[in-house]
C-alpha cells in the first residue's frame, strides 16, 4: 500500500459506488480513505456481556439477555394491537413486544425454549420491556462464533432514508482495513508512548473500530484522545512561542519613579497575594521585548482595577501613554472616577472620552493625546475612532473582553509602529481546561483571591410558597436602611409572557410595599432610555428602596448600599448569569444576601444550578459546573475556536488526558523546540501538516 493511501477517494473502495460516495461526502464529509479510517464510532454494542433481568436499569441501552418465553398474548388497545410475550430468567421477568408482523412472531416463537434476546430496554410501569428484539435460540447462538463489540457509527436522517445503514458502514470500514491494515505511521515519540503507556497507532486505529474487548477499546480510545489533545496543545504552544519571538513589543525594562512612588506611597491597601503575582507576571511580560497579550481573569470585586492602574504606570515610566477601554459609558465613568481617585496626588494626567463628551472637550483631549501630555485615556468605543491618535500608546487595557471584538482590538494596533501591550480583563471566569484549549494565543493570569474582610454573600433557595417570609425579610433589611434588587427573567421567545410576569411582580410588590413609606423603581427594556436613566438614578442615589428589573441591571450598576438580590424564576437563568447578577450585591460593608425564588417543579439540571449557587460564590467553580452542564459549545469564546471540531476527545470528560497531553507537549517543546531529534520526526510531520491548515485528523496519520 503506498504511503499516501489515505488520500485515495472513497469511491475506489470496493462496495462504495459513485452514488453512495457522493452521499457520504455530502452527509458526513467523508472524502478519502483517511477520512473513513478516522470516522470513529460514537458508541459500541457490547455483545460480550449477558445481563440478568434482575440487574436491569431503565437507561441500560442495548443489552443481551438469556431467558425463555412462558406466555404469549395479543393485547388490543382501541384500533391497534400488539403482541406481548412474558420472558423470564432466574432473576425476574420482563416483556417482549411486537407491533409489526405479529402473526409471524406468534406462530414461530417457541415457548419454554432458551433464547438470547438483544435490544434496547424500556420500562412501562414497573415492568421492563424490549420492543422488536433481535432473537436467537440459545443453542444456535452458542454454536456460532461470537461476534464481539459492534461499532455504531454516527449517521444522519438522509443516510438512514437512503439505506446507508450501520451494517453498511461497518462493512465499508472492514473493507478499508482489509486493504490498509497496519499501514499507519506512528506519530508520537517513543518516550511519550512509554511514559503514558500508550498503544501504538496501528493497534489503536484498528481496535477503535473493531475492539477485541472492552479493555483494548479503552486503550485505543485513550491513545487516540491523547494524540488529538497533544497535537492541539502542540499547535497552541507553538503559536504562542512564535508570537513571542516574532511580534516585537515595546520593552518596558524601567520600573521607575511613577510605579515606585505610587506603590510605596499611594497604595490605599496592601495588595492581595494574587494581585502581587499578577502584577509580577505582567511586568515580566512587558520587560522582555516581546509583545504582551494577556487575559486577566478575576471575579467581580477581586480588584482588577488596581492591576490595570499599575500596568499603566509601568508604561508611563517608560515614556508611553496608556488607555483603558470599557464596554459601557457607565463603566467607563466608574473607571475614570476610580482611577482619578487612586492617582490624585501623582500629577499623572487622565482624561475620559466617551460618546457624550462634547466636541470642544474632545478637541482638547485629542491635542493632549497627540502632544503626549495626556498619560492615561479612559473611555468606551470612542477610543478606537480614527480621529483618536496617541503620540505613543504603550498599553491598552480592555475591560470585559467579550464585548469587544477582535477587529476592534486590532484597530488599536494600527496607531503605533509596534503594537501596544494588551491586557484584557474579564469577570467571566473561564474554566482552566477550556482556557487552556481555546485561548492558546493569550497568556492567562488569574486573581483567585478576594481582598480581605469581604463578607461572603449568603445565598438561599426559596420556593414561591414561602414568598411571605421573603417579604418580611425584605422589610427588615429596608428598616436597616438597605436596598433591594428584584430581578425577573427576560427571554426573547416568551417576551410578552415575561413582560406580564414582570408587571405582575411590580404590582404585587407595590401593593406589599405601599407608598409613601416605600418607594419602588422599575427598569426594563421597553422603557425609553431617559426613563430608564431616571429610575436608575433614583435607585443609585438611594431615593427608592426596591428596584424591580429585568436583567438590564446585569452590567455596570454599582450600588454598595444594595444588600439583597432576589432572583425570580431563578430556574430559568443560566449559571453564569446567576453569578453575574449576584455580583451586584456584596459591594458594601454589610452582609449581603441572594435569594433564588422558584416554583416547585424543577428539572434535574435546574436543581444542580441552584445547588451550585447556594454552595459556592467562587466564579471558577461555577464556571466548571456550567461547562459540565452545557458542554463547551455555549461557553464564552469557544464558538470561533477549533475546540468544537474535536473528533474523539471530550473537553469536559477528558480533562485528565488534556492535562497529561499538555504537560507532554510542554516537555517536548522544552527539550526539542525545533523538533530536530530523529525520534520526534513523526511529531514534526504532523505539525507541518497542521500548519498547512488543511484540517486536522486527515493528516495526523
Ligand atoms: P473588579 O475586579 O470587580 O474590577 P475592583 O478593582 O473594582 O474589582 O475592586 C473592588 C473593590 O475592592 C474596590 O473598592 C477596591 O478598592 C477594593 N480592593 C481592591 N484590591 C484590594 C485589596 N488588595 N485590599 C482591599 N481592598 C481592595
Ligand atoms: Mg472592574
Amino acid at each position: 500500500m503506498p504511503t499516501n493511501f489515505l488520500h485515495t477517494p472513497i469511491d475506489y473502495l470496493q462496495g462504495i459506488g459513485p452514488a453512495k460516495a457522493k452521499l457520504l461526502r455530502a452527509e458526513l464529509g467523508l472524502e478519502t480513505y483517511g477520512d473513513l479510517a478516522n470516522f470513529f464510532p460514537n458508541r459500541y454494542i457490547d455483545k460480550t456481556q449477558y445481563y440478568k433481568i434482575g440487574q436491569l436499569v431503565p437507561d441500560a441501552a442495548h443489552v443481551q439477555i438469556i431467558g425463555k418465553i412462558v406466555h404469549i398474548k395479543t393485547v388490543e388497545t382501541g384500533k391497534t394491537s400488539r403482541l406481548v410475550a412474558t420472558f423470564l430468567d432466574d432473576t425476574g421477568q420482563m416483556e417482549l413486544v411486537w407491533f409489526k408482523s405479529q402473526k409471524y412472531f406468534k406462530d414461530s416463537l417457541k415457548l419454554n425454549e432458551y433464547y438470547v434476546v438483544f435490544g434496547k430496554i424500556g420500562k412501562f410501569g414497573n415492568t421492563f420491556n424490549m420492543a422488536h428484539p433481535d432473537m436467537e435460540l440459545y443453542k444456535e447462538h452458542r454454536a456460532r462464533k461470537q461476534s464481539a463489540m459492534t461499532p455504531i457509527y454516527p449517521s444522519t436522517e438522509q443516510l438512514t432514508k437512503r439505506q446507508i445503514t450501520n451494517k453498511f458502514m461497518v462493512r465499508c470500514v472492514q473493507q478499508l482495513y482489509s486493504e490498509i491494515r497496519g499501514s499507519f505511521t506512528e506519530t508520537l515519540p517513543a518516550g511519550i508512548m512509554q511514559s503514558q503507556s500508550l498503544v501504538d497507532k496501528n493497534t489503536a486505529m484498528f481496535q477503535v473500530h473493531f475492539p477485541d474487548s472492552n479493555e483494548s477499546l479503552q486503550q485505543a480510545l485513550y491513545r487516540l484522545k491523547f494524540e488529538e489533545l497533544f497535537f492541539i496543545q502542540m499547535e497552541l504552544l507553538h503559536q504562542n512561542r512564535m508570537r513571542k519571538t516574532r511580534i516585537k513589543g515595546y520593552d518596558f525594562e524601567e520600573v521607575g519613579a511613577h510605579f515606585n512612588d505610587f506603590y510605596n506611597n499611594h497604595l490605599p491597601f496592601e495588595l492581595t497575594g494574587a494581585q502581587k503575582r499578577v502584577v509580577k507576571e505582567i511586568r515580566a511580560d512587558m520587560g522582555t521585548g516581546a509583545h504582551m497579550n494577556r487575559l486577566l481573569q478575576g471575579d467581580v470585586g477581586s480588584g482588577k482595577t488596581i492591576v490595570a492602574v499599575l500596568t499603566c504606570l509601568l508604561a508611563i515610566d517608560n515614556g508611553f501613554q496608556s488607555c483603558i477601554m470599557a464596554p459601557t459609558e457607565i463603566l467607563a465613568q466608574q473607571h475614570y472616577a476610580g482611577v482619578q481617585e487612586l492617582l490624585a496626588d501623582t500629577g499623572i494626567k487622565i482624561a475620559l472620552l466617551t460618546g457624550s463628551v462634547k466636541t470642544k472637550n474632545r478637541r482638547v483631549i485629542h491635542e493632549a493625546l497627540e502632544d503626549g501630555s495626556l498619560n492615561i485615556l479612559i473611555g468606551t468605543h470612542a477610543l478606537i475612532e480614527d480621529k483618536v491618535k496617541f503620540k505613543n500608546l504603550g498599553v491598552a487595557v480592555v475591560d470585559e473582553q467579550h464585548r469587544f471584538g477582535v477587529a476592534q482590538r486590532a484597530k488599536l494596533w494600527k496607531k503605533n509602529t509596534l503594537p501596544p501591550h494588551v491586557l484584557v480583563m474579564t469577570a467571566t471566569p473561564i474554566p482552566r481546561t477550556l482556557a487552556m484549549s481555546v485561548y492558546g494565543d493569550l497568556d492567562i493570569s488569574v486573581i483567585d483571591e478576594l481582598p480581605p474582610g469581604r463578607k461572603e454573600i449568603k445565598t438561599v433557595h426559596r420556593y414561591d410558597k414561602n414568598r411571605l417570609a421573603v417579604f418580611s425579610f425584605i422589610r427588615e433589611e429596608i428598616a436597616l436602611g438597605r436596598q433591594i434588587y428584584m430581578v425577573y427573567p427576560l427571554i426573547e421567545e416568551s417576551e410578552t409572557l415575561d413582560y406580564k410576569d414582570l408587571m405582575d411582580g411590580f404590582e404585587s410588590i407595590s401593593r406589599e410595599f405601599p407608598l409613601p413609606e416605600y418607594q419602588v423603581s422599575i427598569v426594563h427594556g421597553r422603557m425609553k432610555p431617559e426613563d430608564k436613566d431616571y429610575e436608575m438614578e433614583r435607585f443609585v442615589s438611594g431615593k427608592t428602596h426596591i428596584m424591580v428589573a429585568t436583567t438590564v441591571i446585569e452590567v455596570g450598576v454599582n450600588v454598595p448600599n444594595a444588600s439583597v438580590m432576589i432572583i425570580e424564576s431563578a430556574e430559568r437563568f443560566g449559571l453564569s448569569q446567576l453569578h453575574q447578577l449576584r455580583g451586584r450585591v456584596g459591594r458594601g460593608a454589610d452582609q449581603s444576601y441572594c435569594i433564588l425564588m422558584t416554583g416547585h417543579k424543577l428539572s434535574k439540571e435546574a436543581k444542580t444550578r441552584l445547588e451550585t449557587m447556594v454552595a459556592t460564590t467562587d466564579g471558577f467553580k461555577i464556571a466548571e459546573v456550567d461547562l459540565q452542564l452545557r458542554g463547551p459549545g455555549d461557553m464564552t469564546g469557544t464558538r470561533q475556536s477549533g475546540i468544537m471540531a474535536l473528533r474523539i476527545a471530550d473537553i469536559v470528560k477528558d480533562t485528565d488526558i488534556l492535562y497529561a497531553a499538555r504537560e507532554a507537549a510542554i516537555d517536548l517543546l522544552n527539550t526539542d523546540p525545533k523538533l530536530e531529534q530523529p525520534e520526534n520526526e513523526g511529531v514534526l510531520r504532523v505539525m507541518s501538516f497542521l500548519q498547512s491548515k488543511k484540517g486536522f485528523w486527515k493528516y495526523i496519520s
